[in-house]
């Protein structure tokens, strides 16, 4: 597990690629085949394995148990980290989202800054904020509404659970709690996933 870990930020951006070409695949249409999914990773960790990769990361895939399970027959995974942020805060970022509608920049309005209190841990996130030149042409997504942004994550959640329970069951499972952005979550995350006992990990993410 660890040699895996310890070779994340190498194989980072390299098994992006793929998870994102795999979720394109997925986001696409509801019905394409997890056959052609898992060829198509089945084929890219071939390769990786020639060029002598110790590890890979998947993003945003399996997204169903039965994808889970085709998974299982094709490779090992060491470990699923299930990133999480509170609904409220992740609603207030979904809702910041801006678009601009000159040169196609993302950029995010919202800044979460949420004090730590009691059994709940502060979450900072800055805002991503446009240059100059484009702060007068955003424009919001029509299906960023608070209603549709609600109607999203009650089908993820309802499609996310039982892959959950799948990796939990295998004691595969690691949650981690966001503490915000980037900046704030990833040496967090790195040191979290740096520690050789794997029930410690579990209880630091807790
Ligand atoms: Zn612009």
């Amino acid at each position: 597990m660890t040699s895996h870990i310890a070779h994340v930020t190498h194989v980072y951006t390299l098994m992006r690629c793929l998870g994102t070409q795999l979720s394109g695949i997925v986001n696409q249409g509801k019905l394409v085949s997890d056959e052609i999914i898992i060829s198509l990773l089945s084929k890219r960790l071939e390769k990786g394995e020639v060029k002598g990769e110790s590890g890979f990361i998947l993003d945003g895939f399996p997204r169903t148990v039965r994808q889970a399970e085709i998974l299982e027959g094709v490779t090992d995974i060491d470990l699923v980290v299930n990133l999480k942020l509170r609904e409220d805060v992740l609603l207030e970022k979904c809702l910041g989202r801006r678009i601009c509608s000159q040169c196609g920049g993302n950029f995010n309005v919202a800044c979460i800054d949420i004090k730590g209190e009691n059994d709940k841990p502060a979450i900072y996130m800055a805002p991503l904020l446009p240059p100059a030149g484009c702060e007068s042409k955003l424009i919001t997504r029509a299906d960023d509404t608070e209603e549709v942004v609600k109607e999203r994550f009650r089908i993820y959640n309802d499609m996310s659970q039982p892959v959950e329970e799948f990796y939990r069951s295998q004691g595969k499972l690691l949650v981690f709690d966001l503490p915000g952005g980037i900046p704030e979550s990833w040496p967090k995350l790195l040191q979290v996933l740096n520690l050789d006992d794997y029930d410690v990990k579990q209880s630091v993410a807790a």
